[in-house]
């Protein structure tokens, strides 16, 4: 098989993985070799797809000896198999580069005769690019469950970034879809990983020449709506995973069925785009605004809202706490007005220790007050949530839950769009009915 050929194969194979942003590390290129890598990401994208990558995104071989049912990759599935020698690949890869089609590599693999067979085919790759063609460039690489941790330890010095995919929520799920894998086997290179990094940037701290181990950190990957586990269990995972291994992203993939199985959604089933966006906008809360996952989620509420993104959905259920005064209230506060963002948080504070803040202030500063301003008072305001609460929701919805084209409704409409408009309703009536029911119903619940 020529290399065009296997190419064509194992970047379509590599499409289901998300886990590939590519930001969080500099390295300057230098006359002797070639490339470099900047902390502000890449921006090419690659595959024939269009999903979010920037990188060549490749599988070094997708002839899998495991057997997950959510793969189209596994043993049992009847697909056009390849593999490239380390060679072909770093080949490859350079060619590219100099054509300036990439700025580096993203590289997974199934698992190929055995996990560490597997593993040090990956290392090959990467000696040869960056011993032989002195590449410089960013590499993101996948650990193979179940490799010696020797191998992991290699692949860290050369990669710049290393992830794990964890791949469902929970062991039972795990053994059920993907019965090789096992959640020690997952688990124990994210604690060598997570470990050897902190040890090498205490290292580098002393020695400005140590070894660097995996400098951009650590990623994982999680497959959502393939197996039954809720969203407040998913959000729990991955605020533990950020806290016991310090993952620099858990990324969220919809499940596509590409394979009939009872233990799967069926073919037909539409990918939980919706779901999956809200999962990232709680893992932004998560990383970035200070919440917690059981401020977002609890028992007895273990779903997202359709309608509204996590941190309104918060607001409205928290109004005992607003409105607050922008000129007065604690930053941590101030994030959690909807509508207000970490910049917005950053320049309210730094501009109120210069005087007291008028709306037009915050305006002029670039705070956006659509949302926010039912939830602020600040100097001569005091605040639109008098106009009581169906306003405030009304202000609150999430457009894309309610997103119709002229003839279909748009991937992220709410399930209960899809439904009605499933029963033969026009698709712009029925995201009608169910905003004004959905709308009925929060203005009850505040
Ligand atoms: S290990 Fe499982 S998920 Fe990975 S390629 Fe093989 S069958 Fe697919």
């Amino acid at each position: 098989m020529d290399v065009l050929k296997k190419l064509t194969i194992l970047t379509d194979s590599a499409k289901y993985d998300v886990a590939c942003t590519s930001s969080g590390v500099d390295r300057a290129g230098d006359d002797t070799g070639l490339g470099n890598a900047v902390a502000a990401g890449l921006c090419h994208a690659f595959a024939a797809d269009g999903r979010c990558i920037s990188l060549l995104k490749v599988l070094l071989s997708n002839c899998c000896i495991y057997d997950c049912k959510y793969c189209v990759n596994r043993i049992s599935n009847d697909v056009p198999r390849a593999a490239f020698t380390p060679r072909e690949l770093a080949e490859l890869t350079i060619g590219f580069y100099r054509r300036n089609y990439i700025e580096g590599l993203f590289l997974s693999s199934a698992v190929l005769r055995s996990p560490d067979y597997t593993m040090e085919q990956m290392i090959g790759v990467l000696e040869l690019l960056r011993g032989e063609y002195r590449f410089r460039g960013y590499i993101h690489a996948k650990t193979i469950p179940g490799a010696d941790p020797a191998l992991v330890a290699r692949l860290g010095l050369l990669a710049d970034r290393l992830s794990v995919n964890i791949e469902l929520p929970s062991e039972r799920s795990l053994s059920l879809l993907a019965p090789n894998k096992t959640k020690r086997a997952i688990l124990g290179p994210m604690r060598q990983v997570s470990r050897s990094a902190a040890q090498s940037k205490a290292e580098l701290a002393v020695y400005r020449a140590a070894p660097r181990f995996a400098p951009a950190g650590q990623s994982t990957q999680m497959i959502i709506g393939a197996s039954p586990e809720t969203d407040y269990q998913i959000l729990r995972l991955t605020e533990g995973l950020y806290r016991k291994y310090e993952l620099k992203r858990v990324f969220f993939s919809a499940y596509i069925p590409v394979a009939e199985d009872t233990l799967l959604p069926a073919l037909d089933t539409k990918p939980p785009l919706l779901r999956e966006h809200r999962l990232y906008q709680a893992d932004w809360l998560l990383r970035f605004y200070q919440f917690t996952a059981d401020e977002i989620l609890d028992e007895q509420h273990q779903e997202f809202n359709p309608y509204l993104d996590p941190k309104c959905n918060w607001a409205i259920h928290n109004m005992h706490l607003f409105p607050v005064d922008v000129n007065r209230c604690s930053y941590e506060m101030l994030l959690r007005v909807p509508g207000i963002g970490v910049k917005s948080a950053q320049r309210i504070r730094i501009a109120r220790r210069n005087g007291s803040l008028a709306l037009d202030d915050l305006k002029r500063i670039g705070v956006v007050l659509k949302r926010a301003q039912y939830f602020i008072t600040c100097r001569g305001y005091t605040g639109a949530h008098t106009s009581g609460p169906e306003a405030t929701v009304r202000a609150l919805l999430d457009p894309a839950a309610f997103g119709v084209g002229t003839q279909q409704l748009s991937l992220f409409a709410a399930p209960a769009i899809h439904e009605l408009a499933a029963q033969g309703m026009r698709p712009a009536l029925a995201a009608q009915e169910v905003r004004e029911e959905a709308v009925a119903c929060m203005t009850r619940q505040m």
